[in-house]
């Protein structure tokens, strides 16, 4: 199966790929822990991307797709993928496209999550994550047992650069410029479905299932 997962930052998409990444042996492929790692590890991709990341910007398309076209040609994502974060506008969904049918491996669904602004806004902002072992938490909906410290590892949480209010004002505002001519150009393929993103985890994930044959 080779699925796109569409939507705004905050509708979920990591948790929802990671599930389906389990239940469907998918390569979960996330562009933005791909650039994460790469800020983290000091590479020169790392380099050129972080200034973008911490403005809530768009990394330029020809970095993104180049990173991408190495990733898709891995064995695992010759098994299946599910893509959380890319494509973000009809530039890279043409790259992408161009991609797999070098591969021979043609997209069979793009799932659009849809949660509403005020929604995402209090989801981002509550964001928590231990910088030791990557766990992630929220203030409200999944608290940590002692405030401010990871379960796992005891180190102190932070909040992402990237989760801050300006900055997921700004990521939102970038969504919504690129998002609908992207919507357009899937609907135009028949591939899309859109799914209701609010609700738990687990009702979410039920939509989802849904629409995966
Ligand atoms: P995410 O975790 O998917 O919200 O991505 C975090 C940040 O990484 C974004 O705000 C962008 O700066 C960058 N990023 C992730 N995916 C892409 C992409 N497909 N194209 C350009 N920039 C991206």
């Amino acid at each position: 199966m080779y699925l796109v997962l569409l939507g705004p930052p905050g509708a979920g998409k990591g948790t929802q790929a990671t599930a389906l990444s389990r239940d469907y042996g998918l390569a979960h492929i996330s562009t933005g822990d791909m650039l994460r790692s790469a800020v983290r590890d000091g590479t020169q991709l790392g380099k050129e991307a972080r200034d973008y990341m911490d403005r809530g910007a768009l990394v330029p398309d020809e970095l993104v797709t180049a990173m991408m076209r190495e990733r898709l040609q891995r064995d695992d994502a010759k098994k299946g993928f599910i893509l959380d974060g890319f494509p973000r506008n009809v530039a890279q969904a043409e790259q992408l496209d161009a991609i797999l049918e070098e591969l021979d491996q043609p997209l069979e669904l793009v799932v659009n999550l849809q949660v509403p602004e005020a929604e995402l806004i209090r989801r981002m902002t509550g964001r928590r994550v231990c910088p030791g072992c990557g766990e992630s938490y929220h203030l409200v909906f999944n608290p940590p047992k002692s405030l401010g410290i990871c379960d796992q590892c005891g180190e102190d949480l932070i909040q992402r650069d990237d989760d801050k209010e300006a900055t997921v004002r700004a990521r939102l505002e970038v969504y919504g410029r690129e998002n609908a001519p992207l919507v357009d150009y899937y609907n135009a393929t028949g591939l899309l479905v859109n799914v209701d993103g609010r609700g738990t985890v687990d009702q979410v994930y039920e939509r989802i299932r849904g629409e995966v044959k």
